[in-house]
């Protein structure tokens, strides 16, 4: 019989384990559960789709006949809700279930919003998938500036496609400096300094 193989999530990782998987095995059945559209986009541009600099088809990083190339299913727009691992088996938001043989989960991470600040609100965003970036444009006529919450790598990238886009951008930062996570206090002065910081 064959394998019945379910990935979860259609990014970086589980578009890469497909891939790398197919070396191998073109015989099981693949099928890939995507919270999102079925679409493959790269996060790493959302900054500039904000920004202006991309559009919308220059996110995808493979083609649109790409599940069928791979031989592969895909479920879109169901965000899975429970794994039961005795019973091999995924159920989804719809109600959707789906039994697997071997499963992976590549979903990625999600936006931490600090206490006590609500995502749900007018005018406050988190920038992870292409719905955010789209809510971000679709703010942007109106507003004038930002204040962008936390100097990593997507906090540093989105100041830049918000400030491209004309407004004033305020980066607010926890640790000692921006990117702390990557450089030292020396190289994040040279990057304050190029951003007028
Ligand atoms: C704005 C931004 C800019 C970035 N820039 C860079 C950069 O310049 N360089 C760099 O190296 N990295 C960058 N990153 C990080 C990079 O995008 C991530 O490391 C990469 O996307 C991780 O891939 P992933 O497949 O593990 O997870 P993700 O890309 O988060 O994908 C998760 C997948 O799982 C799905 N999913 C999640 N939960 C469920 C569920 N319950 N049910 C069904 N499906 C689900 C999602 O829909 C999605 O398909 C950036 C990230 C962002 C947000």
């Amino acid at each position: 019989m064959k394998e019945r193989i379910v990935i979860i999530g259609n990014s970086a990782a589980g578009i890469g384990a497909l891939e790398a998987f197919r070396k191998h095995d073109r015989q099981s059945q693949v099928t890939l559960v995507s919270a999102e559209s079925d679409r493959i986009y790269s996060r790493c541009l959302l900054s500039y789709f904000v920004a202006g600099a991309v559009r919308e088809e220059g996110l995808l990083f493979r083609p649109d006949d790409y599940y069928r190339q791979m031989e592969a299913q895909v479920i879109p727009r169901r965000k899975v809700e429970l794994v039961d691992p005795a019973g091999q088996q995924i159920v989804c938001d719809d109600g959707t279930k789906l039994d697997y043989d071997k499963l992976l989960i590549a979903t990625g991470g999600s936006p931490k919003l600090p206490p006590n600040i609500p995502g749900d609100v007018e005018g406050v965003f988190v920038l992870r998938t292409m719905a955010d970036a789209l809510a971000i444009r679709g703010k942007l006529e109106s507003a004038r500036n930002a204040v962008v919450l936390g100097g990593g790598l997507v906090g540093m990238k989105a100041a830049f496609g918000l400030r491209k886009r004309g407004l004033a951008v305020t980066v607010v930062v926890q640790s000692r400096h921006v990117l702390s996570q990557m450089i030292d206090a020396g190289a994040a002065e040279l990057v304050m300094d190029k951003l007028g910081g």
